[in-house]
């Protein structure tokens, strides 16, 4: 595990340089949100961020989340009982999501970034009928802007096609647009990729897709979060700077 001081600094430095680049790009800190990716974490690395009174987690493989859940919620059921402090842990799904992962996710996230095509959007609206959910699932679609042929998501001209069918499943709701910019140390391809999808989700926004509801943009994680705030990020997904 990476020791709690450790965390807690670079915590603090991520937290910063999102309010740098806030500054640079003239937006407010608060439109942006940190989702730690606890993906390859232990649950105390996880249950350190709640002290920190951090709450958004995000993990990309159903199988390793599940059991992650319920250690994490019976760590701060405890916390709770013992009157201590802790962030309430609020999850992301951020991977590839089987069809068949679905059921048993599906009350377990805030969100699901990464709907990348309509079997798995209608997956999500039949079980959320079934287990009587009150509220819409909220799922952004997935972007393959850099075009890289290994990569999950939907190519750029096939997201408002997408979309226009997936507004009208009852049970679910577009809340934005995610996507992941190629392993790169060269930031202009990264910004290239988020200016890309944040045109597609004007675009998109222009033809009333989501109403009020569509208002996030999923991009930058650990090597380009700064860039990603810089074209207009909602939601960054950091792991690997923040746990090393
Ligand atoms: C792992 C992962 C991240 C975080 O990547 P880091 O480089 O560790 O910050 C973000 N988004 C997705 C979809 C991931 O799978």
């Amino acid at each position: 595990m990476v020791p709690k001081e450790r965390i807690a600094e670079n915590y603090q430095r991520i937290q910063d340089r999102i309010a740098q680049a806030c500054v640079r790009s003239r937006r407010e800190p608060r439109e942006v949100r940190l989702v730690a990716v606890t993906k390859s974490e232990d649950v105390d690395s996880i249950t350190a961020l709640l002290e920190l009174g951090h709450a958004d987690l995000g993990e990309s493989r159903a199988q390793d989340f599940i059991p992650k859940y319920e250690q994490v919620g019976a760590w701060f059921a405890e916390r709770q009982r013992l009157n201590m402090p802790a962030a309430p842990p609020r999850w992301h799904m951020i991977g590839h999501l089987q069809r068949n992962k679905v059921k048993p996710i599906l009350q377990k996230v805030c969100m699901i970034h990464s709907v990348d095509s309509l079997r798995l959007a209608e997956e999500i609206n039949t079980n959320a009928a079934r287990q009587g959910l009150n509220d819409k699932v909220q799922v952004l679609l997935e972007v393959n802007t850099s075009e890289e042929k290994e990569k999950y998501g939907l190519a750029v001209g096939a997201v408002l096609p997408l979309a226009e069918i997936v507004r009208e499943l009852p049970n679910l709701e577009i809340v934005g647009l995610m996507t992941m910019a190629p392993q790169t140390n060269d930031k202009e391809i990264s910004r290239f990729c988020f200016v890309r999808l944040r045109e597609l989700f004007e675009e998109l926004r222009g033809k009333n897709i989501g109403g009020p509801g569509f208002r996030h943009l999923s991009m930058g994680m650990s090597q380009d979060y700064d860039i990603a705030v810089e074209e207009g990020a909602t939601l960054v997904r950091v792991g690997s700077a923040l746990f090393a």
